[in-house]
């Protein structure tokens, strides 16, 4: 029992230490230090152990530690550039003051589950995408099927099962890790053992690897909170894809983990008398505000209505879309409203295809909340649209696995999380 709890603060104190080089490329042994809290030698032998296993470099100023650097290059995983790699160190002398991540030892490969197709998408953990593919789907083809023969191709050439420290799998689709099963209205899991058994038989099917089941809408949410800085501690994420989901992080902690099981913000009913909704109930935000609604909203107009097209006639002044923007934003902003009055967030960031409306549109929400909130809670209240690009999920859970489920001091082979 020690030793497994001695085992869980030397992972929680390398992670703690990756993360901070990770924020802070270039920085000191000394300012790891003073910034995580934990002591000189403590940091010192726990970055030697990174450096060793090559998760970090040194890259420091010193002459003759440069030119052991680059006849060492970074520490990677081949045993004899690595032994180079300690020579090099000690015959330096002292340690260099500058930490940078090793890129090209490390991956998380991500399998996004789309509707036709799978996204791949292999990313370095130090940030770099190394590959993104799309494979078709058929109506007939299992995904797991699909994934998993793409990932055996992969083993074949390029990268080892040592290097590959998870998989996830990223989902539109409520997780319920409790039940083991998954809901989605988007996807078919119909030759995956469907919503009953589609955990079992990914389980079944990458039994040699860490394997992570995650929501697509709380992944986007986590890459923004990560890549974008986000320091507010209650903060909500709202995507518009094929329908529209919600993640909430309240005093940091990502509500519900990664299930999307604790919100459907797009299933919050403004209208009792709107359109039935294939949840059961009627006038839900995403029956009013998806994107293959709009021509309801707008059967005069001859042309293919998207959010793009309607937003930019919207700026050059078209008083129609103008005014389907305005109603648009006053309806999302009463399930604003009441969103705020549940959970007082300090930031919204709308991301996905809405932002194809352009800032009209997010100009009428801002207007609307202010007219129809609790104003107390909405006057401090920062409403933005993301500034990451549509891949921002598959990022998202890569960082998610590492800082969430990988452990550096444990065998991660055969173990499975769901959210
Ligand atoms: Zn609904």
């Amino acid at each position: 029992m020690k030793l497994v709890n001695q085992q869980l603060i030397k992972n929680t104190n390398l992670k703690l230490l990756y993360n901070s080089v990770f924020h802070n490329r270039g920085i000191s042994r000394a300012d790891l230090a003073r910034q995580t809290g934990l002591s000189r030698t403590a940091v010192s032998a726990l970055v030697d152990e990174l450096a060793e296993a090559g998760f970090v470099r040194d890259a420091g100023s010193s002459a003759g530690w440069e030119e052991m650097q680059r006849m060492a290059g970074c520490a990677n995983l081949s045993s004899a550039v690595a032994e180079n790699a300690s020579g090099a160190r000690r015959k330096a002398g002292r340690k260099p003051n500058s930490l940078e991540l090793c890129s090209g030892n490390y991956y998380v490969l991500v399998f996004g589950w789309e509707t036709d197709s799978v996204q791949v998408h292999l990313a370095d953990i130090s940030g770099a995408v190394s590959r993104h593919e799309e494979i078709g789907k058929g109506s007939s083809d299992s995904y797991i099927q699909l994934c998993r023969t793409w990932l055996d191709g992969l083993l074949a050439s390029t990268v080892t099962r040592r290097q590959l420290l998870g998989i996830c799998f990223v989902l539109p689709a409520m997780l319920d890790p409790t039940e083991r099963t998954a809901f989605s209205t988007t996807v078919s899991l119909e030759y995956d053992g469907g919503g009953e058994g589609v955990f079992s038989r990914l389980q079944e099917a990458f039994p040699e690897h860490a394997v992570a089941v995650l929501n697509d809408t709380a992944c986007a949410a986590y890459a923004e909170k990560v890549y974008t800085g986000v320091t507010e501690k209650d903060f909500a994420f709202i995507r518009f894809d094929r329908g529209i989901g919600a993640a909430l992080f309240i005093q940091d902690r990502l509500l519900g983990d990664a299930c999307a099981s604790h919100t459907q913000f797009g299933h919050f009913s403004i209208s009792p008398d709107g359109p039935p909704c294939a949840c059961g109930n009627r006038g839900c935000l995403e029956m009013l505000l998806r994107e293959d609604r709009l021509p309801e909203r707008l059967p005069q107009k001859n042309i293919p209505l998207t959010y793009e097209s309607l937003g930019q006639s919207a700026l050059y002044g078209d008083t129609a879309s103008m005014q389907t923007i305005r109603d648009m934003a006053f309806e999302f902003s009463l399930a604003l409203a009441n969103l705020v009055c549940l959970v007082h967030p300090s930031l919204i960031v709308l991301g996905g295809r809405i932002r194809r409306l352009g800032p009209f549109f997010l100009e009428e929400v801002r207007r609307a909340l202010t007219e129809h909130s609790f104003h107390k809670m909405t006057d401090t209240l920062r409403l933005r649209y993301s500034i990451l690009d549509s891949n921002a999920c598959y990022n998202g859970a890569m960082k998610y696995f590492f800082d969430r489920h990988y452990q550096f001091t444990a065998n991660m082979e055969h173990t499975f999380f769901i959210g």
